[in-house]
């Protein structure tokens, strides 16, 4: 078999080592349900309120401030539309967003939209940053909350939370955040950063795909997401999933130690990457800021090139990266993200996203640049648009 290089970290990690071998006793020997009063029911609880300490540490959170999610999609939801709830009775139906975030929060908003809520979009820069002064010039007596993603998944690019957040207290508005792509990539001190809710997913930090976690800063009120009996301190029924807990108290524990140093080999092999292919490769452009981006994050448009083309080419390379270009989902749109910076249709649409992580190696790095370029060069020869 030939070389296999994934790319996409910032779709979904692998569970590592570590997390799944934390797991495996609660769907094996501990499979008690968290509620039952015997002896394996009580170690699945225990297990719950551990990992739920890991998760609070790694965010300088307390642990009555964690709730477990199904993921990161439900955790923005929850932080929103309860927050959308509680405050429209007092008179309160505006929310500040910007135009670049995760449809989580985005079609979150629209579905507020049309129950009454007016949704201011804050545009982004060219570079992909939105500035604390936007965010001031935005909040009205009618602000609900704010919420703004602490890293895109698209650019990587980070943004100045602590600012925002800065802004929003000193206005007395509720500030959320989705940092599912910033937790583990990038220090987070929710007091420091003035969060008062904050929605993470274990997928892309190596835990399993369908557990996530949100943060609510003690004396935000939350209005029950999931009716049901008393688990997660009867905010959200259902029986705990209590394996992927604790497979996400293991990774987050894990993702959030010497997070500079892993993030500085991280962010090696990634300049390499972006140097090379756009000193190398003709009419190319880097999306996204390169001062504060994640650490892992390439993305570069190619002119000439149809995005989908050359993630199959790469496939069939062993590479797997994501495209701008919405096509995979259905729909011929490109990317709202490469939009919102203000690239125009038909350069967005051969946009190539890389996301690298600690397991990428130098050896990973050489073949990412041996076949881009060649790709590159074989799909222009095809372009009936191409004159390079
Ligand atoms: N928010 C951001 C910024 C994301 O990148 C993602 C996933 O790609 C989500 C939310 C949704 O997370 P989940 O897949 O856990 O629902």
């Amino acid at each position: 078999m030939g070389r296999f290089v994934y790319a996409d970290n910032a779709a979904t990690t692998n569970v590592s080592k570590s997390v799944f071998d934390s797991m495996v006793p609660y769907l094996t020997t501990h499979y008690g349900n968290p509620s039952s009063i015997y002896s394996v029911g009580r170690d699945a609880k225990k297990a719950i309120e551990v990992a739920r300490q890991k998760v609070a540490a790694a965010i300088g959170a307390q642990p009555t401030e964690i709730y477990f999610t199904g993921c990161g999609t439900e955790s923005d939801n929850w932080a929103i539309k309860s927050t959308a709830e509680l405050l429209k009775q007092k008179g309160k139906n505006q929310i500040i967003t910007t135009n670049f975030e995760h449809h989580a929060v985005l079609h979150t908003c629209e579905h507020l939209k049309k129950h009454g809520f007016e949704i201011i979009y804050l545009p982004v820069d060219s570079e992909g940053y939105v500035s604390a002064e936007q965010v001031k010039n935005a909040i009205t007596d009618k602000t609900a909350l704010v919420t703004i993603m602490y890293a895109n998944n698209e650019i990587g690019t980070i943004q100045p939370i602590r600012e925002i957040g800065a802004v929003c207290r000193e206005a007395g508005v509720l500030f959320h955040t989705d940092a599912v792509q910033a937790v583990g990539h990038v220090n987070i001190d929710v007091a420091a950063d003035n969060i008062d809710m904050l929605s993470l997913s274990g997928h892309k930090i190596h835990a399993p795909k369908g557990v996530g976690a949100l943060y609510v800063r003690k004396g935000v009120r939350l209005v029950n997401f999931i009716d049901g009996g008393a688990q997660e301190r009867n905010r959200r029924g259902g029986t705990e999933n209590v394996a992927s807990i604790v497979g996400l108290g293991t990774a987050i524990e894990e993702a959030t130690k010497d997070i500079e140093a892993r993030m500085a080999k991280i962010r090696e092999k990634r300049d390499r990457i972006i140097d090379t292919i756009l000193t190398t490769v003709p009419k190319c452009r880097l999306n996204g800021g390169r001062g504060k981006r994640l650490a892992g994050n390439v993305n570069i448009s190619f002119e000439a090139v149809e995005g989908e083309a050359l993630l199959l080419r790469l496939d069939m390379m062993g590479i797997c990266g994501s495209s701008g270009s919405a096509c995979t989902s259905g729909s011929l749109d490109p990317s709202h993200v490469l939009m919102a910076i203000g690239l125009p249709h038909e350069i967005a649409h051969g946009s190539l996203r890389l996301s690298i992580n600690e397991d990428t190696t130098d050896e990973d790095v050489d073949y990412i640049l041996e076949c881009v370029p060649k790709v590159i060069t074989t799909l222009r020869a095809m372009s009936p648009i191409w004159n390079g």
